[in-house]
């Protein structure tokens, strides 16, 4: 590892302003409960949905004995794990796909990224579809050894983000004085191992690893029921379908992530390493997890709602992010819904759009990611709160976000961000918030 290339967003160092603090998920002391209490929340929803009959208020049936038994490391969970990372690491560097440009960084230039996204995705899947069907690698093996995995990911993220942190420390002017801030929200902006090189760490743990797995450990929790029951559930059919192709989808459409808030503003530590390697793939497969062993009859119209909200969101949250990607990639010629563009001229340099969904709230693709968040619970029903931990955990965040994002692009942009909040008036949902 020699050369580093640190490409800064704003090169102002931030200050400590209490407002900061809290947006910085509560300061150094915040970031410090946070860089432990995220794995701890993991470990109690597997906790909640495998030791505790599927519920997150522990009683009589809780099984803390076996829960943290089922934690311990084991090397089968090592070695899977290594290897899988291995792999997409590998697919990252060598599948084919073409180079994209990101957006313009604040010094004039733009950094390279390749998009392979998909090749790694059709082969991870396929790879581990032949290893069941040959029976060298069922998918079952993920979930008995799902406790183990936990606690691999987990230490991994923690030892991963200190060589970001060492990556990424030199040179960087955005660092703050708190060692603590500096590794949960990160030192580097965009590590690569050279300057030249393509493989971008912070999008690579954004989109593969993490991302894939998820669909992966669906597919494992759907082969447990089936093992257990002798068939799959509607509900389990659902869950699987509607994530597979919102995964499939950020594939179809890979290099709209290069303006997304993680890929442009974020440093990337811990906050980041931690949500993309272990939150994703552990707590978004809760349904399909909760579903193992909770068949139920679904509805028919619980189903078609289900499938209903699941398409109408797709559908939104791809649009909306669509309309600002081909707006940001070619500003003058965009059309948006056959009409050019508005949009903001700002004097730092980047034009803010007003047409198009973007004019109806400043952030109507979180709307299409809420939907889907619900329509992916759904078909668990109401029985208990664990499978909808996503959906509420999701507006949490997305509400969050939104004010970090307000802070940014207040801080970019000045009065020009002030006279787009005028035009566009409402966060995320129009007449609500
Ligand atoms: P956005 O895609 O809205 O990106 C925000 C950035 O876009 C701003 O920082 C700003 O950056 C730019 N921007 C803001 N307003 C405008 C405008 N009017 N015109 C042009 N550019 C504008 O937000 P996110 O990155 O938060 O989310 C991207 C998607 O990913 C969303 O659909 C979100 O729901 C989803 N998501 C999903 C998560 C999950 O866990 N499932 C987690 C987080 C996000 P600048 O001006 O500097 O370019």
């Amino acid at each position: 590892m020699s050369e580093i290339a640190q490409t800064l967003e704003g090169a102002a160092k931030p200050d400590a302003e209490e407002d900061d603090a809290l947006l910085e998920f509560g300061g150094p002391f915040g970031n410090l409960v946070l860089l432990f209490a995220l794995p701890l929340i993991v470990a109690y929803l597997y906790f909640g949905w495998a030791f505790n009959g599927g519920s997150l208020i522990p009683g009589e049936q809780s099984d803390w004995a076996g829960w943290l038994r089922a934690l311990v490391p084991t090397w089968q969970a090592i070695a899977f794990y290594l290897a899988w990372f291995g792999f997409q690491a590998a697919l990252q560097a060598w599948a084919p796909g073409k180079i994209v440009e990101g957006t313009e960084l604040p010094n004039g230039g733009r950094l390279r990224y390749k998009m392979n996204g998909r090749w790694a995705f059709v082969l991870s899947l396929g790879g581990m579809a032949a290893l069941h069907f040959t029976g060298l690698l069922p998918l079952t093996f993920l979930v008995d050894q799902i406790g183990a995995l936990i606690s691999v990911i987990t230490i991994f993220s923690y030892v991963f983000s200190a060589c970001m942190y060492w990556l990424g420390k030199r040179n960087d002017p955005r660092l703050s004085d708190s060692t603590i801030r500096n590794f949960f929200m990160g030192a580097g902006h965009n590590p690569r191992l050279s300057k030249d090189a393509l493989f971008d760490f912070k999008l690579f743990c954004e989109a593969r690893p993490g991302l894939i797995l998820w669909v992966v450990l669906n597919a494992a929790f759907a082969a447990a029921q089936y093992e257990a029951h002798g068939f799959v559930s509607v509900a389990m059919i659902l869950v699987n379908v509607f994530q597979l192709i919102y995964i499939a989808d950020y594939f179809i459409n890979e290099p709209a992530i290069l303006t997304t808030m993680d890929i442009k503003h974020e440093n990337f530590g811990f906050m980041l390493v931690f949500g993309d390697l272990a939150w994703v793939p552990l707590t978004y497969t809760l349904q399909a997890a909760y579903l193992v062993d909770h068949v139920h009859d679904l509805p028919w119209w619980v189903a078609a709602l289900a499938v209903a909200m699941n398409l109408g969101g797709l559908y939104i949250f791809r649009a909306v992010n669509l309309q600002k990607h081909e707006f940001r990639s070619d500003p003058e010629n965009a059309k948006i819904w056959g009409k050019p563009v508005e949009y903001i001229q700002t004097k730092h340099g980047s034009k803010l759009l007003v047409s198009g969904f973007w004019g109806l709230s400043r952030h109507f693709n979180y709307v299409g990611d809420l939907l889907m968040a619900a329509s992916w619970s759904l078909p668990c029903l109401f029985g208990s709160l664990l499978p909808w931990f996503y959906p509420v955990y999701f507006a949490i965040l997305l509400v969050h976000r939104e004010r970090r994002d307000h802070h940014f692009c207040k801080k970019k942009y000045g009065e020009d961000w002030d006279r787009y909040c005028e035009r566009v008036r409402w966060r995320i949902v129009p007449f609500l918030y």
